[in-house]
């Protein structure tokens, strides 16, 4: 059989088993058998079965290699003859053309996984490069945020708190008294006073450490632990980096790349952009529960009513429903389960 095919000549490289050598080589093929032969001598090389052969598939301009059963390897950039040769040769070598199939599996494989990879990168990259951003995060930063967000937030919606000197002396006092029962003490945090205009009855945090109460929050509240359970909720939110976090999230990959990989300037400076855009971010659900839990254990620590924040929830739900044009709603949804929970943990904790 084809032995009246035309005999092939393709010039190119002869590697030895296992070796990066090269030696000038002619590679032939005639009656089923390929031959690798010096470009000089014509001393043979290596030889053998063409369906013994494996061909790397085209790539580009990437020189073609065709591999002997000995492990020796012709490599030539003549692509368009090695593809004549293919195609002449197609169909009789049953093989050989199996030889290239059974690529086909692997490449698949190769896909799947891949794509895997990639699911993997979206669903778990984000978090472990927001971590990693925080961990790598200077003091300096959370501070200028807190103090640029505040800035804007006061030339906007903010003005100054009408609350009694003497109410808020007592609230100061008692919110001290809470921080200091935190790892970073009294002085990591500074409450301040503020009139809230449309954000109404409200309270947040800043990455700082600073907390905002709004006159109509402390206004609104029945007694002093729904205040210091809001203003503990808080706390739990600075504590755990909340905000830090968020921002992060929001600021997406490439910044956190860009950040972490050393390049601070230009990656904090967009962070730093969007810190003025820090209040339109809300909490996950998650961090919700996590500093409704820190609130009640650090209530309970001060000795004081571990569910006051709870109170708080009931009075919001008394006075605007399931309303959610108060601000507080929207980024406090007061589901009754919600409040259930802090009162259940409540229960937990003064029980221990
Ligand atoms: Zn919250």
């Amino acid at each position: 059989m084809g032995s009246d095919r035309p005999r092939l000549v393709i010039s190119g490289q002869w590697h030895p088993p296992g070796s990066s050598r090269a030696e000038a080589a002619r590679f032939t093929s005639a009656d089923g058998v390929a031959t690798a032969k010096g470009a000089e001598g014509g001393e043979t090389l290596a030889e053998g079965a063409v369906s013994g052969l494996s061909v790397s598939n085209r790539v580009g301009r990437i020189p073609r290699r065709i591999t002997f059963a000995d492990g020796s390897v012709f490599e030539t950039d003549d692509n368009d003859a090695i593809d004549r040769w293919l195609k002449a040769h197609r169909g009789w070598r049953v093989g050989f053309v199996h030889g290239l199939e059974r690529f086909h599996p692997r490449l698949i494989l190769l896909v799947a996984v891949v794509a895997v990879l990639c699911v993997g990168l979206y669903r778990y990259a984000l978090p472990i490069a927001v971590e990693v951003a925080v961990a790598v995060t200077p003091p300096a930063a959370p501070r200028l945020m807190g103090q640029s967000a505040l800035a804007s937030l006061d030339q906007t919606v903010l003005a100054p708190s009408q609350l009694e000197g003497q109410r808020r002396q007592a609230i100061t006092s008692d919110f001290r008294t809470l921080a200091e029962l935190t790892p970073g003490g009294a002085d990591a945090f500074d409450l301040q006073f503020r009139r809230g205009g449309v954000i109404g009855p409200n309270a947040f945090a800043l990455p700082d450490g600073t907390i905002v109460l709004t006159d109509e929050l402390v206004r609104l509240a029945r007694d002093e632990d729904a205040v210091l359970g809001v203003l503990a909720h808080e706390i739990g939110h600075v504590v755990h980096k909340h905000s830090l976090r968020r921002l992060y999230r929001a600021a997406g990959i490439t910044t956190l790349i860009m950040f972490i990989g050393g390049d601070i300037g230009s990656g904090m400076e967009e962070v730093l952009v969007q810190g003025a855009g820090l209040m339109t971010l809300s909490y996950s659900r998650d961090q919700e529960s996590e500093a409704d839990r820190y609130s009640v254990e650090l209530m309970a620590k001060a000795g004081r009513e571990p569910a006051g924040l709870a109170r708080l929830f009931d009075v919001l739900r008394e006075n605007y429903g399931d309303d959610d044009r108060n601000d507080f709603f929207s980024t406090h949804p007061t589901t009754p389960d919600r409040i259930e929970d802090i009162r259940r943990h409540a229960a937990e904790v003064g029980a221990r």
